[in-house]
């Protein structure tokens, strides 16, 4: 926990947010500013600054928070259709909370990042 990082927060239950799926690990709630009918963030509960840091610090709670964005993602109803799962890393990767998270998005075609 950092006092000053804002998922932390959230996990502490500081900051409310609407919570979606909890294991003893890692928590995912909806994104406050949605960009699909499905935005969830899936975070790891220790603090670590993105998912590149976590790897290398914890490559086990790495895969717990890959296998919950799954689990989100299933109950969410994504898994006929597809969704897309972000991690940004750093500034240039569009990175603004510096706590860990997977996007979750879904439920519409997100068209081709890269082409
Ligand atoms: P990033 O740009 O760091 O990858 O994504 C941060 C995400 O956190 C953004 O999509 C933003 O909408 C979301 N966000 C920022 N503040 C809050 C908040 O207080 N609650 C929730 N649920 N999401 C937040």
């Amino acid at each position: 926990m950092t006092d000053d990082c804002l998922f932390c927060r959230i996990v502490a239950g500081e900051i409310p947010a609407t919570v979606v799926h909890e294991t003893d690990d890692t928590l995912a709630f909806r994104d406050i500013d949605p960009k699909a009918p499905v935005h969830v963030l899936v975070i790891s509960k220790a603090h670590h600054r993105d998912v590149a840091t976590l790897a290398v610090a914890d490559p086990a709670l790495a895969g717990t928070v890959l296998a919950a964005c799954a689990a989100v993602a299933e109950q969410e109803g994504l898994t006929g259709d597809g969704y897309r799962l972000i991690f940004n890393v750093g500034a240039h990767g569009g990175q603004e909370v510096f706590h860990v998270h997977g996007h979750v998005l879904g439920g519409r075609p997100l068209g081709r990042m890269l082409s």
